[in-house]
Parts: C-alpha cells; sequence; structure tokens
C-alpha cells in the first residue's frame, strides 16, 4: 500500500495561545475547503484550493486578527515548508509543510514568542491586568500553605511573570511549571488547585 501524501500546517491560536499542528492529507486538502480548528474550539485555520492558488486564513497571535494570504497550489502541495508572516509584527504566523521542517519551524517560533511574553511580562504588560493580578494572588495563598513544591523534593522556588503566564521554576533542579494567566477559565483552574507541583526529576 502506497501512503497518502500528507501535509503538516501549524499555525498559533490566538486564544488559547497554544500551537495546533495539524497533518492533512493532500487529497483532502486538494478536494475541498477546509478547517483546522483550535482543539479549544475559539480559533481555526481556514484553506481554499481556487484554482492555481491557495487561500489561507490565519488566526494571528500577535495582531489577533485575520490575515488572508496566498500562494500557488503546487507550492501549498509540495514545497518543503512555506512560512506565512504578520505583517504587523514580522514574526511567523503559520507554517504549511512536511511534518519535520514544520515541528522545528513551529519550536523556533514558540521560543521567540516565550521572549516576547517575558519581555512584556518584565515591563510589567500583560494580556488582562485583572487576571494577571488574581492568577498571582492566588499562586500567592498555595504558596503561604506551603502549596507548592517540585517532584525532586525541593520547595524553593522562582517566579517569572509573563505576558499571558506565570512560570514557576524549580531553584534547585530548574524545572519550570507554565501557569496560563489569560483568560477567566485560567484563573478558574488555578482557583480549584489546592497545591501547585513542578515535574522536575524526581529524586
Ligand atoms: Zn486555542
Ligand atoms: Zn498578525
Ligand atoms: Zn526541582
Amino acid at each position: 500500500m502506497v501512503e497518502e501524501p500528507k501535509r503538516t500546517i501549524a499555525y498559533l491560536c490566538p486564544s488559547c495561545r497554544q500551537s495546533v499542528v495539524v497533518e492533512k492529507t493532500v487529497f483532502s486538502l486538494a478536494a475541498a475547503p477546509s478547517a483546522i480548528p483550535c482543539p479549544c474550539g475559539k480559533s481555526a485555520l481556514k484553506t481554499e484550493i481556487i484554482g492555481d492558488r491557495v487561500k489561507l486564513t490565519v488566526p494571528c497571535l500577535f495582531c489577533e486578527k485575520e490575515h488572508t494570504v496566498s500562494c500557488s497550489t503546487h507550492a501549498f502541495l509540495h514545497e518543503k515548508t512555506l512560512a506565512f508572516s504578520c505583517a504587523a509584527s514580522g514574526l511567523d504566523c503559520c507554517y504549511v509543510g512536511e511534518e519535520g521542517p514544520v515541528f522545528a519551524a513551529m519550536k523556533r517560533l514558540e521560543e521567540a514568542v516565550d521572549k516576547l511574553e517575558a519581555a512584556a511580562g518584565a515591563e510589567g504588560t500583560f494580556i488582562d491586568d485583572v487576571i494577571m493580578h488574581e492568577v498571582l494572588s492566588e499562586i500567592r495563598d498555595i504558596a503561604q500553605r506551603g502549596g507548592i513544591s517540585c517532584a525532586c523534593g525541593s520547595r524553593e522556588w522562582k517566579l517569572q511573570v509573563n505576558f499571558s503566564s506565570v512560570d514557576l521554576f524549580c531553584a534547585r533542579c530548574g524545572a519550570a511549571l507554565r501557569i496560563p494567566a489569560a483568560t477567566a477559565d485560567d484563573l478558574e483552574d488555578i482557583c480549584c488547585k489546592p497545591s501547585l507541583l513542578i515535574h522536575g526529576k524526581e529524586a
């Protein structure tokens, strides 16, 4: 049996800020317009082949708008990797191509986003000030009860505030726990947690 040719399509969801990476067969992409939704259900990338051009509608994390981009159908279905970028920020917002290169490109983009998020947080800029303050106060409450620990056994930790999340780092093994702090759901999540465990190396 010959394996069906596949394409990997990736973008960053502006709503939950996760990477969405999906594999589609060339056949299904060519057959009909398709939507690639984020598992959170709040965003979707759309593709539509019109003759020898492909139109993509990409939700953008950076400017929180949708970008409409296009390329040749041949490139869309065969190029090793295609990158589409956000005109407002200059950063990539979508990759299409072979699985390996797309995953690698997405990893680099996630690292770039992480740096931007940390820089914004350090300046005191948050996606939602109210949510961030509430999440921080929940973390403080959990800390006061002695509820923050690492799987390595350490109870010493450091906190880093980002644009849309808070990172807890174990002071001994360096393991990290990311706590999202962007939406009301994120706040609800942490409110019901009696303790926080950083998944470091077990002692
Ligand atoms: Zn999402
Ligand atoms: Zn954009
Ligand atoms: Zn640790």
